[in-house]
């Protein structure tokens, strides 16, 4: 199942894709912060893996690996993955993450079936390295999908979106955050990975597990509160 909530348009496009087996090389997810993309980024990658019939099933060792955070082959880059070579914070990914990208893009899956990079934060990609990713962009190795995650597209080069697929993502309504919510309850699944952590790549990255996945929603295991009294 999927865990993104709301934006079912993106998720119905995401699952046509993959029924006929058209799915994009890249996709720039938009929206605000803490939107979801970074959720419908990992279902992606977990339908791309999954094992089960119904993709992404949830359940798969590929799916579990995923979630958890221990898939080689699904690599998130961001200015929060790490340091930069000088050894402070990172505030732009650069070229050498981008090249971590093609070096690792250009080897076949290790354990899945499609390799999967997530650039969160594409905005903070650098003139150079954007320039570098243009080629992976243009002529895509096999069995490799990249995700850009951006705020909005006027903060990338027009030459970047224009080779990928937009899926543009808005807020969504607590009306369809509650009833998605009652729904993972009355099934008894898990609520979507708010903080999954996931490796993050390039020589100087460490995991990128503070990063949250998905709207700030309660875990689903929650007891529900007890209703009060009427006064
Ligand atoms: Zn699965």
């Amino acid at each position: 199942m999927w865990n993104t909530i709301g934006h079912e348009r993106a998720v119905t496009h995401l699952k046509l894709g993959l029924e006929k087996g058209q799915l994009s090389h890249a996709y720039l997810l938009t929206g605000p912060r803490q939107v979801g993309k970074m959720s419908l980024a990992m279902d992606l990658a977990r339908a791309l893996n999954c094992l089960g019939d119904e993709r992404p099933c949830g359940v798969c060792d590929q799916c579990g690996r995923i979630e958890r955070g221990l898939h080689a082959d699904v690599r998130i880059a961001g200015v929060e993955a790490g340091t930069s070579r000088g050894g402070g914070s990172r505030t732009s990914i650069g070229i050498d993450q981008v090249r971590e990208v093609q070096r690792e893009a250009s080897l076949k899956p290790y354990e899945g079936r499609y390799r999967v990079f997530v650039v969160d934060g594409a905005e903070h990609v650098t003139s150079e390295a954007a320039n570098s990713l243009l080629k992976t962009l243009e002529e895509p190795p096999d069995q490799v999908v990249i995700a850009l995650l951006a705020p909005d597209v006027d903060v990338l080069p027009p030459t970047v979106v224009s080779r990928c697929q937009r899926l543009d993502l808005s807020p969504t309504t607590s009306a369809v955050l509650r009833s998605s919510l009652m729904a993972s309850r009355t099934i008894g699944v898990a609520a979507p990975a708010s903080s999954t952590p996931v490796p993050a790549w390039g020589s100087h990255c460490a995991p990128s597990g503070r990063r949250s996945h998905g709207p700030p929603v309660a875990p689903a295991t929650r007891p529900p509160r007890p209703s009060r009294p009427p006064p």
